[in-house]
């Protein structure tokens, strides 16, 4: 039988396949997805949960509130409101203290915290301070944590800016996703390119080297030129931008999102264009001396350390607050009530507001293992003894998605500098651009290796499943 993870050596095919939604065996097995018999209890299942030994602990909180809908955005739930976010954050305050006098993550230090949403930046300098500081008094939130306030620049005045830094929060990150003036209004952003710039440089003023400034930026937007892409925002990063940090994604397209109307009927960049722009952005942040965090994600100095986004992709503890936050601990994915009039109601009934809880499968402990590793940019099969990976390693090399390094460093932040004789295969550009997709192949591969011959028939009948829907 055709080894299903082997990649295609033709150019066109290729990227058919690494950029088709799903694979067979991509890292779930048939059956690791069944829902219990019976849905857990949150409330017994989240009394029971301890930090997991030698874990890294996040917290994380989620503020579900925006000024307006991005045009993108997929995650929209609640217009800003005064009275709502104060009652909002009342109960965000509750939930904190009461998760607080539990005791059980009290005790252990807290490295990452991330405000996400969502509009964090919409709260109040007061409410920031609020919440800020509570964390701050409730939990061992560590000295060098890294702590994050996400938002929007719109709005984001002074006074909460100075809320922020004076109650411990030392990283910004902001949605700018452009710095074309059209191109942000057809998102639904207010600010020009020279107001996003001045505020940034503003807050760059007060802050200094305090707080790490760091934005997201998409690429592939309709009505975006791949010229501008590069001129008018990755250049803009390093030549007249104060950021100290910055991701930049290719546009995902989520059904039902005002963008994604305009994007069925003015077409889009194809496969190979912006494969051609996160290379050639990578490699102009790469040579302007910018170090690479992530497969996208870049810092200009030591001020940008980018842990939420790769503890968050890893799986480590993370607690959850606020309406629609998710969190895992240990094996427990955990997703607190998304309605706010419910998660309200839990709240004010004394509950920790989960509208779910859920075992992982052993496919995401196996899924992350890979994680570590391909989104710093390598794979070190010797890192994963336990499977022989020679059946793809030279195919994959030849198909360019990663290069064999054999004594040299990767040039990544992952620490696998200056192995002497076993290669660490670094992912190419290309690699990088379908990180996801080669991440679920070696998870698919991974478990595939180790599977009984039952699962083996099982995984072969939804590899033809597949092939029959078009799939593979
Ligand atoms: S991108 Fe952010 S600010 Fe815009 S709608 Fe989505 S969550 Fe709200």
């Amino acid at each position: 039988m055709m080894n299903p993870f082997l990649l295609p050596l033709d150019r066109e095919e290729l990227l058919k396949r690494l950029s088709a939604r799903g694979a067979p065996h991509g890292g779930m097995m048939p059956g690791t997805m069944k829902p219990p018999a019976a849905p857990p209890d949150p409330q017994a299942v989240w009394q029971s949960l301890r930090p997991t030994n030698n874990q890294t602990l996040v917290i994380y909180v989620h503020i579900p509130f925006c000024i307006s809908r991005c045009s993108f955005c997929g995650f929209y739930r609640n217009r800003t409101d005064d009275a709502a976010i104060e009652e909002y954050v009342k109960r965000l305050l509750v939930e904190i203290d009461r998760v607080a006098d539990e005791g059980a993550f009290t005790k252990k230090p807290v490295e990452v915290v991330y405000f996400g949403g969502g509009t964090p930046t919409a709260l109040t300098a007061d409410q920031l301070r609020r919440t800020v500081g509570r964390l701050h008094e409730r939990f061992n939130i560590a000295p060098d944590c890294e702590f994050t306030i996400e938002g929007r620049l719109f709005a984001f005045d002074d006074d909460r800016v100075r809320a922020c830094l004076e109650s411990g929060v030392n990283r910004f990150s902001f949605g700018v996703q452009s710095f074309e003036t059209e191109l942000r209004r057809s998102l639904g952003r207010r600010l020009s390119r020279e107001d996003t710039l001045a505020r940034l440089a503003r807050i760059k003023e007060i802050c200094g080297d305090r707080i790490a400034l760091v934005a997201d930026l998409i690429y592939g937007l309709p009505g975006q030129t791949q010229e501008d892409w590069m001129e008018r925002n990755v250049k803009t990063v390093h030549l007249e931008s104060a950021l100290d940090g910055v991701d930049l994604y290719s546009l995902k397209v989520f059904p039902g999102s005002p963008i994604a109307k305009r994007v069925q009927e003015e077409g889009n960049w194809s496969e190979e264009d912006r494969l051609a722009r996160h290379a050639e952005a990578s490699d102009y942040l790469a040579a302007q001396g910018w170090k690479q965090l992530s497969t996208t994600h870049w810092g200009r100095n030591a001020l940008e350390r980018n842990l939420y986004n790769t503890y968050a992709k890893i799986g480590v503890d993370m607690v959850p607050f606020g309406c629609g936050a998710g969190g895992f601990i240990g094996d427990w994915s955990i997703m607190q009530e998304g309605d706010l009039a419910k998660y309200i109601e839990l709240v004010d009934a004394g509950l920790k507001p989960i509208g779910m809880v859920m075992q992982s499968p052993p496919a995401r402990r196996d899924s992350i293992r890979f994680t570590r590793m391909t989104d710093l940019g390598y794979f070190d099969p010797t890192e994963i003894p336990e499977t022989d990976f020679s059946p793809i390693i030279d195919n994959w090399t030849q198909a360019g998605v990663w290069t064999p390094m054999v004594g040299a460093s990767v040039p990544l932040a992952c620490g696998r500098a200056g192995r002497a004789s076993l290669p660490v295969y670094r992912l190419t550009r290309l690699g990088e651009f379908y990180q996801a997709k080669l991440n679920s192949l070696l998870t698919g591969f991974h478990m595939a290796a180790h599977a009984s011959a039952l699962d083996k028939i099982k995984m072969a009948t939804a590899g033809i499943a597949g092939k029959l829907k078009g799939q593979s």
